[in-house]
């Protein structure tokens, strides 16, 4: 997650030979610039069958459909395979200069040559003008004329999912009407199947990205269904889905098991992605490797391209960290933020965030032990009261620095504000130890993310809260924290509010490990 300044990045945006990516329309807080989509295509032909990783989110979807068939557009520009139609003022005197009687044979022999070679070139008949649509087939009426405003727009053949969520699978439904519309053929949609999908089923907040739940929202005939029952051509591990240029159809060699030989095929003319598990993010993540050009990796959520993402299951998250890691993928194209360019910068991308997660950890045992411990290192009695009320003037400090610094540039010179002095949060906070049943070694997770992110900012810790958790659930499996519930005050934002039952995260690990550290810190101190 980043807040603060993010990167510009364009809407539509050819990253290599193979790959553009396309703007989602939905910048956020958690989703950065936008969800990133990528199409892939065999450079050979810009009319090539197009593969789709992702979409976007359901409230940016038209915005996002509208871009996607803009770039279709004007791939199929790019092309240059041209329709035949004799309406324009040019055609129609080129036709004039024919003896009337042969006007019709020239027609029909032109037809024939255009179905033959899209790009023949040889007469200037109108191309494109305003008011002209796009289809995805040729529509040669009785006369032998095609219809004059129609023309070819090239075909998104599949649609990888990389996982569940919203801003990935949200735009499904407008796209496949819009591509429908548009008279393309229907696409076939790829998943890996949700193995909590029991589980995601019964959560209201999850149901939405429950498998059975975007089936239900994809309109009918707008999809290939892998089965009457599954619309989703479910994702296999090692998976590989791919595109051939057609103008090169005819190099594809089958082995004698009648498995395709795509090295026969140059790799100008082809490609593909094979799919990778990467499960942690969320249990449907998957990743997938481009055979082709640079051989980069779509990373999904599972990485994103600045800042950290969050993760449903920790150990299985870092286990697909450390799996994208031997890849030694070139390039990562992350479903949020720039893509990483180069095998060195990836590399470190994902080291950093395996250590990053590892500082992580170390910082939660470290506030844990830190709070559980009855007195604090200088020998006073561990007070959260005061460690909190700490916390807000520190926050506060840092407010008023940023504030001084953005002064000069204001039109209104901001003034600085006094410090609070934070009674009436004190007198609630005192309260709720005093009424409350928090056992002095447990505590709240709405005070170790406030501590852990030195924030208030309500939701930057709801963000940070499923990461923390993840975390601690991880240290509960390996025997080091564990889970409890107590009454205690509600922490919203800046407020500390009434008695609530939270839930409180405790230190058990090892006592030898929390003083060896203890011991650690000293001797760094002194
Ligand atoms: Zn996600």
């Amino acid at each position: 997650m980043v807040i603060g300044n993010i990167e510009r990045l364009s809407d539509a945006t050819k990253l290599s030979a193979h790959v553009t990516r396309i703007l989602g329309q939905n910048p956020g807080l958690m989703t950065l610039q936008g969800t990133n989509s990528y199409l892939l295509q065999p450079p050979s032909n810009p009319h090539a069958p197009l593969i789709l990783i992702d979409t976007s989110s359901p409230h940016t979807a038209n915005q996002y459909v509208d871009l996607l068939l803009v770039h279709l557009h004007h791939l199929g520009l790019e092309s240059g395979t041209r329709e035949t139609h004799f309406e324009s003022n040019v055609a129609k005197a080129s036709l004039s200069n024919l003896p009337e009687d042969q006007v019709d044979q020239v027609k029909a022999s032109l037809v024939a040559e255009r179905a033959e070679n899209g790009r023949a070139d040889e007469l200037m008949l109108v191309e494109y003008g305003p008011g002209s649509k796009w289809t995805a087939t040729y529509h040669v009426t009785a006369n032998g004329s095609t219809n004059s405003s129609e023309r070819k727009l090239p075909n998104i053949e599949h649609i990888i999912l990389t996982h569940r969520h919203l801003d990935h699978v949200g735009a499904l439904p407008t796209l496949l009407r819009a591509l429908k519309s548009h008279g393309c053929p229907p696409p076939k949609l790829w998943k890996f199947p949700s193995p909590d999908e029991a589980e995601l089923c019964a959560s209201e907040r999850d149901r939405p990205t429950s498998d059975a739940e975007i089936w239900q929202s994809l309109p009918a005939g707008t999809y290939q269904s892998f089965s009457p029952l599954q619309p989703f051509h479910p994702i296999i591990p090692g998976l590989m889905i791919s595109i051939i240029d057609p103008v090169y159809r005819h190099l594809l060699k089958h082995d004698k098991d009648g498995k395709p030989k795509w090295n026969e095929v140059p790799e100008i003319a082809r490609v593909s992605v094979r799919c990778l598990r990467t499960p942690g993010h969320t249990q449907d993540s998957v990743s997938l490797v481009m055979l082709e050009g640079e051989k980069g990796v779509f990373t999904g959520d599972t990485v994103l391209g600045q800042g950290t993402t969050t993760f449903l299951d920790l150990a299985s998250y870092m286990t697909s960290l450390r799996t994208l890691l031997a890849l030694k993928p070139n390039v990562l194209y992350p479903a949020h933020g720039p893509h990483i360019p180069n095998a060195k910068e990836s590399r470190a991308h994902l080291e950093e965030y395996i250590t990053h997660r590892q500082i992580r950890e170390d910082q939660i045992v470290n506030i844990l032990q830190k709070l559980s411990a009855r007195t604090t290192s200088d020998g006073n009695p561990n007070n959260l009261t005061s460690i909190l009320i700490d916390l807000k003037r520190a926050i506060h400090a840092q407010a008023e620095a940023d504030n001084a610094a953005k002064a000069p540039l204001m039109v209104d010179r901001r003034k600085a504000i006094p410090m609070p002095d934070f009674e009436d949060e004190k007198a609630s906070l005192e309260r709720a130890e005093k009424e409350g049943t928090r056992p002095q070694a447990a505590v709240p997770m709405s005070v170790l993310c406030r501590l852990l992110y030195k924030s208030e900012d309500e939701r930057l810790i709801f963000a940070a809260s499923k990461s923390v958790g993840a975390h601690l659930v991880k240290l509960e499996k390996e025997d080091k924290a564990r889970r409890g519930r107590a009454r205690w005050a509600d922490l919203a934002g800046k407020e500390v509010g009434e008695l609530v039952e939270v839930e409180t995260w405790e230190y058990v690990g090892p006592p030898e490990q929390a003083e060896a550290e203890a011991k650690e810190t000293k001797e760094k101190k002194d």
